[in-house]
Parts: structure tokens; sequence; C-alpha cells
């Protein structure tokens, strides 16, 4: 691969639990369990999805803390193997799944911590998308908040420069924006982009089902997303084969592949899993939904339309700034703190 993400990263003392031995469900208790879970979904008002490497393990990236996992391997002084590059592979059954629940309009909204850029590259709309630990591919301009999504992975961690300028053009004026572009991709004690962020927050708050798939949820505060819908009423239903942080606290525990839950899922539901035509970038939800029937390739929105918007919001708020003429408003950054993974102590407890 080009860029090793992990190897990118700096040292970091505490990745949580690693290696931990991964549970299979007989094929008819999985059967069973996975008609619960289509159940849930059908009487779900707003379901959530939280995606974590697991997803991605099919399609030849590693996972952290599997088996094989990249932390699990580390801790014993070897190298992950990656079976692919990060512009090689193709989106799973499971991203596709996951794009085609959307499209039926039971999936509300999809928070992921993988940075291997696949849902996007699956063409699952960005709008309801939270990547809160950034995307390989994609690079952001830190002046005007632009993001560029790359066939090639940016080749830069950390939130740093990227080498590269944003080449907006302000509706007013031909000066281009020229704001340095930046890696979108997280370090350990790097803050989560807040933009991302609070929409995830708002998304498992208003969710009444959350269904984590391949994430033993012990990066804060990504894995503890689902609690928030739990502790408005809802559900969680968690698939992964090595145990959670949190299973205690979900309502259906499903110890199987995610792409084999999904599959018979989608059976279930009387829906076709979309096949994959390369990479589209689906910047809204309402494109894809008006371009179904239509001939035109679906999400063909243009980045362009929707930055003129955010440039005109931001001249309504520094006019709005300039008005009360005593520089009282300021935009609040409230910066959250990418935590410390549980201990291997915390996990055991809460077993
Ligand atoms: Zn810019």
């Amino acid at each position: 691969m080009s860029v090793n993400y992990a190897a990118g990263l700096s040292p970091y003392a505490d990745k949580g639990v690693c290696g931990l031995p991964e549970t299979f469900d007989s094929p008819e208790e999985l059967k069973a369990k996975v008609e619960t879970l289509a159940q849930l979904i059908k009487e779900s008002q707003y379901l959530v999805v939280h995606s974590g490497a697991g997803i991605s393990t099919s399609t030849g990236i590693p996972d952290f803390r599997g088996p094989k996992g990249v932390w699990t391997l580390e801790e014993k002084g070897e190298s992950p193997h990656f079976d692919t590059t990060f512009e090689d592979a193709r989106p799973s059954l499971t991203h596709m799944a996951l794009l085609g629940l959307q499209r039926a309009g039971y999936l509300k909204y999809l928070i992921s911590q993988n940075v291997d850029g696949l849902h996007v590259r699956s063409g699952f709309p960005r709008d309801m998308l939270s990547e809160l630990h950034g995307n390989m591919f994609v690079e952001e301009c830190e002046k005007c908040g632009r993001q560029y999504v790359r066939e090639k992975v940016i080749g830069v961690m950390g939130l740093k420069p990227t080498g590269r300028y944003c080449d907006v053009v302000r509706s007013r004026g031909l000066r281009a924006c020229r704001g340095k572009l930046i890696s979108t991709i997280l370090d350990w004690e790097d803050s989560l982009p807040d933009r991302d962020l609070n929409k995830a927050e708002e998304a498992s708050r208003r969710a009444d089902l959350a269904l984590t798939l391949g994430t033993s949820m012990q990066i804060k505060p990504s894995g503890d997303l689902p609690l928030l819908t739990k502790r408005k009423g809802g559900k969680v239903a968690i698939v992964n084969l090595q145990p959670t942080k949190h299973d205690k606290h979900a309502y259906l525990r499903i110890n199987g592949y995610v792409d084999e839950v999904m599959k018979q899922l989608m059976a279930l539901l009387g829906l076709d899993t979309p096949k994959w035509e390369g990479t589209v970038i689906c910047e809204s939800s309402t494109d894809a939904s008006e371009s179904a029937t239509d001939v035109k390739p679906p999400c063909a929105v243009t980045v362009e339309k929707k930055v003129k918007n955010n440039l005109i919001k931001e001249e309504r708020k520094r006019e709005a700034a300039a008005l009360t003429d005593d520089g009282s408003i300021k935009e609040e950054k409230v910066s959250v703190k990418r935590e410390r993974a549980g201990s291997p102590e915390q996990i055991n407890e809460e077993k």
C-alpha cells in the first residue's frame, strides 16, 4: 500500500484490548437473530449504523484489534498483512448493503470510525455520513472548509498540510481561496471534526435503533455514541465476532461475519444489494433519491454549488457579527478530544 495508516500515527501506549478470541453463533442461532434484527429495523423510525474496521476486513484491509489486527500483531512485534491497497480496495457487501438500506429509507444516518474511504467510494451520501476519524482520500481547506475527495490517498496524516492549495473561486471577484489543504486523518491526540461529531451525536440521540457493525467500541467518543441512543430509550444491536465494550447494553448481540449478516438481512427485508459501479461521489442524499429513476448518474451534484452555499452562509454570519459591532460573536469551537481507549481492566469489568 502506498501509505500505511497505522505506521503513520504517533506512538501511543494504550490501544485498548487486542486479540480477544472470536465467537461464532451456530447457523440456526444466526438466522434467528438476523430475523429479530430485520424486525427491529422494520419497526424502527430512525436507524443509525455505526461501522468499524471489521466491515472492511473482507476487502483485504486489516482491522486493529482482531486476531490478525494491526495493534494485535504490533503487541507481538509482527507486521500486519494487507491484501490490497486503499486505492484498490472495493466496497464490501456490507458497504453496499448499507447503501441499499439508505436508498430504501431504513438507514437514516451512518457513523464510521473507518478511514479507508469505502463508504464514500460506495456512493453513500456524504451528508448522511460522519467520518469521525477522517478519510484517507479527503483533504480539507483550512480557510473555507471545502473538502476535496481524491482518487488517490492523500499521503499525509494527522491534520497536516498536504502541500496543495484550495482553488475555490469566491462568488464575488475572481480570486481563488488559496487556503492550505490539510489531511483529514486524525492522530491519537487530535480533536474529532466538529461538524461530523455534532451530526453524529444529534443522529445518535434521535435514533430509536443503533446498529453497530464490526467495532469493539473501545475508542471514545465514537464507541460511546450508541449509548446515547439507549439513554433516549432506543435499542442497541451489535454485530461483532469479538466481545465489545458495550455488550451488556445490547438488546441483540450477533456473533457472525458482518457480510453474512447483511446478506441474510437484505433478503429478509426483500431488498437488493446495489452493485458497485466504481467510485461515484455522492454529496447529497436528496439527489440520490431524485435520480433513482433518472438516466443521470446518481449523485451528480456538483461540489461547487455546496461550497457556494457555505460561502454565502459565511458571509451572512460575518454581516451579523458586524451588526453587533462589539466583536462578541465568535464561532465557539468545541474541542472534543479523542480520549484514550478503555484499559483491559475496564473491558473485563464490563463483560
Ligand atoms: Zn478554501
